[in-house]
């Protein structure tokens, strides 16, 4: 069931940044002492008996929480960032968006094979960005990987999961 508290803060801006586009502007969450506790401690909640080493957090609205939770589950923190921001060397994905192709990379040494990851983005819409780090974060071939998002997007036909298996463990804390 949604969280009541975290429905009423988040701000929704219409025609944002494109004409029709709803867009769920997590950054009222963020900066809401008791939306953040909440959100940080229903995930710790979820995933604390997981094994979690890693948490992966997407460019970088999921940075936030993400790095909060890995604090909360004594795991490490992982950036999965736009091209040419990290500094090592990094793997890459090539993804389709609505208009062209965009790319998210990781550091090489990122993640290990003993590692069980968690990634993490603010919002599921079509699924595109996340599966692409899902595939990226696969080729380490770690334990297990873990999804979470603090908003999945149901209206208007979407159905972000069916991008994934129907065997991959998908969690969100909002649905809309
Ligand atoms: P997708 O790859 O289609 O699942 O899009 C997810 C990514 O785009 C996330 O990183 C979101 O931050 C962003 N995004 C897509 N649609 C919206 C929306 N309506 N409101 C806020 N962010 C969105």
């Amino acid at each position: 069931m949604n969280n009541e508290t975290l429905l009423k803060n988040l701000r929704n801006v219409p025609d944002f940044p494109i004409k029709g586009i709803q867009f769920k502007d997590v950054s009222t969450l963020f900066k809401d002492a008791e939306c953040l506790r909440i959100m940080v401690e229903e995930l710790y909640e979820i995933y604390k008996d997981k094994g979690i080493t890693k948490v992966v957090g997407i460019e970088s609205r999921g940075f936030v929480v993400g790095a909060a939770l890995a604090f909360r589950l004594g795991a490490g923190f992982v950036m999965c960032r736009k091209p040419g921001k990290l500094p090592a060397e990094t793997r890459k994905a090539t993804y389709m968006k609505e208009y062209g192709k965009d790319t998210i990379e990781i550091h090489t040494d990122a993640i290990t094979e003993n590692d069980v990851v968690l990634l993490h983005d603010d919002l599921l819409a079509t699924g595109g960005s996340m599966k692409a780090a899902y595939n990226l974060v696969k080729e380490f071939n770690p334990k297990k990987v873990y999804i979470n998002f603090i908003i999945e997007l149901t209206i208007e036909g979407l159905n972000g999961r069916a991008v994934f298996d129907d065997d991959t463990e998908i969690t969100t804390l909002i649905k809309i």
